[in-house]
């Protein structure tokens, strides 16, 4: 690509849309960076979420086999008309991801990584799309506000430590990777971002994931209430019962949930399932 991304932009008479949460990557080093930290090899397949001007995807391209690449705005397509123009391993599909029906997409991969500057206003259900249903991803590598990387990756017990984290825990281990400051996007948004990794099946056991969902959410759902209280309100069993369940899993009885570490919640919803 010859000429400069924001200049292919402005030439495209491309206006960005906030609500789409297009904050766009320039910056090479960082793209590259990505692309190294994604641990996508020469042979992977790559799907990207929000393909926007095209930088990541093209960063990608460069170095792996495939490159799928989602793309909501169909005022892009002249953008990326230009930017990817030399790629024969890029498809760009301009629909909505969350309305990709995964099964039916990854009939015809055989395994795939997520890289990604997710879009910010639909971070939280895409990456839970992916980890509640993908069944041939490898994991993410993905680009979040710095406050969602910090919930992504707490541990029990913190600020920061809530349902979505113990959600991810099931399926993948999760670590941030990079931080990036604010200045490296274009337009610049109010707050930095960082980049986390997902590695797919380092997850915890569990045998009844659905369960294990329904604890989680039970658990967070009164954060201030005891783990006892919100077992008897989401379970319908008695306080014994709960007392009997907590006792079982060596829990203290009066422990909130947000202190059991993911292992614990997995046991937790292993035991009440003799319960109800
Ligand atoms: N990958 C590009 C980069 O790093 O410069 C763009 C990243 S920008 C943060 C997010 C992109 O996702 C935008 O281009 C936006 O239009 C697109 N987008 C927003 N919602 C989407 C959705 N539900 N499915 C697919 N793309 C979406």
């Amino acid at each position: 690509m010859e000429t400069d991304v924001k200049t292919i932009l402005a030439e495209c008479g491309f206006s960005f849309k906030k609500q789409l949460g297009q904050n766009f990557i320039t910056d090479k080093n960082l793209l590259s960076s990505i692309v190294a930290l994604s641990g996508a090899e020469e042979g992977d397949a790559v799907v990207e979420i929000g393909c926007g001007a095209g930088t990541l995807t093209r960063a990608l391209a460069q170095k792996v086999k495939r490159v799928i690449s989602f793309e909501v705005d169909k005022s892009l397509a002249p953008v990326l008309e230009r930017t990817l123009s030399g790629l024969e391993n890029v498809e760009v599909v301009f629909r909505d991801f969350l309305k990709v029906d995964l099964k039916e997409f990854e009939k015809e991969l055989e395994s795939y990584y997520v890289v990604a500057n997710l879009p910010y206003y639909v971070t939280t259900p895409l990456i839970m799309k992916l980890v509640e249903s993908s069944e041939k991803c490898k994991g993410l590598c993905v680009m979040v506000q710095e406050e969602v990387a910090d919930r992504l990756c707490a541990s029990a017990g913190t600020a920061d430590y809530g349902a979505i984290t113990a959600m991810c825990a099931l399926r993948a281990e999760c670590s941030i990777v990079k931080r990036v400051p604010c200045t490296l996007f274009t337009p610049r948004p109010n707050v930095d971002s960082a980049v986390v990794k997902f590695t797919f099946g380092k997850g915890i056991a569990v045998s009844d994931a659905p369960l294990y969902k329904k604890v989680v959410h039970a658990a967070f759902g009164s954060r201030r209430k005891t783990l006892e209280n919100n077992l008897v309100n989401s379970f319908g069993v008695s306080r014994q019962q709960a007392q009997e369940i907590l006792t079982k899993c060596g829990i203290d009885l009066k422990a909130r949930g947000e202190t059991l570490t993911p292992a614990q919640f997995a046991s937790l919803s292993d035991v009440i399932k003799e319960y109800i």
